[in-house]
């Protein structure tokens, strides 16, 4: 599999996200948080040969399938992308030159105008911190790209950040969709809890993203 349709030519919404980051950032991490967050549904895995991993989400009353690719080199994926999802480690300074590097390749090499995510992970490593809020968000703003911390570890602002990638990518096809988002998952006879649950979620989002944060933090707008 791995030949989904990108973009709007497809009215599905199939949308290929490669992550990228140096080597032991998390990729991996985030992508198994966001296969196991109790949001979104997974599909089932068609590949074993790939580090790809696919599920539904349902943003807007819009089905879409996001794929992931855990890439640590972007010079052998000559795929299209929706998005870019770049990854650093704030106690690993190397990897947010490397970080720094990606985001050069994508926006400079490639002049990818994709909406692209730039997350700073472990943020749970508080001592251990060489890489300060301040100048990564100076790196977000330089390449036009949003900015989040996480913790995988910890499951902290995983689920905003898959939420806010998928919302970046649709704003990006459409920019007039409505700031309101709704999200409901597919099946398994859970749909009355866990659409509760979701709803809680967004209401948490969504009062975290009217305080005022610097633009590049706020993943619903553009
Ligand atoms: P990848 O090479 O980028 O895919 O990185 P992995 O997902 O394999 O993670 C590398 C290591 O970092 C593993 O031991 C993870 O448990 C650990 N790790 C991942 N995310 C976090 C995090 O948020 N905090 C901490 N403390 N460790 C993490
Ligand atoms: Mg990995």
């Amino acid at each position: 599999m791995g030949n989904g349709c990108c973009s709007s030519s497809c009215s599905a919404g199939y949308y290929r996200v490669p992550i990228i980051g140096a080597h032991g950032v998390g990729k991996t991490a985030i992508v198994n948080r966001f296969m196991s967050s109790e949001y979104m549904s997974p599909m089932e895995s068609t590949t074993d040969d790939f580090d790809e991993r696919k599920l539904t989400v349902v943003v807007d009353n819009e089905e879409s399938i996001m794929e992931f690719i855990d890439l640590s080199s972007v010079e052998n994926d000559d795929l299209p992308a929706d998005a870019y999802v770049v990854v650093f480690s704030v106690h690993d300074s190397d990897s947010f030159t490397l970080a720094e590097e990606f985001l050069q390749y994508l926006r400079n090499e490639l002049d990818s105008d994709r909406p692209i995510i730039l997350v700073a992970n472990k943020i749970d490593l508080v001592r251990k911190r060489q890489v300060t809020k301040e100048e990564a968000r100076q790196l977000a703003k330089e390449f036009e790209c949003k900015y989040i911390e996480t913790s995988a570890v910890l499951n902290h602002k995983v689920d905003e950040l898959l939420v806010g990638l998928l919302k970046q990518i649709k704003l990006k096809l459409n920019p007039d969709v409505i700031q309101k988002a709704t999200i409901v998952t597919q099946g398994k006879g859970k749909k009355h809890a866990l659409l509760k649950g979701t709803k809680r979620l967004l209401s948490k989002i969504l009062r975290r993203t009217s305080q005022p944060v610097s633009q590049c933090e706020n993943l619903f707008h553009l």
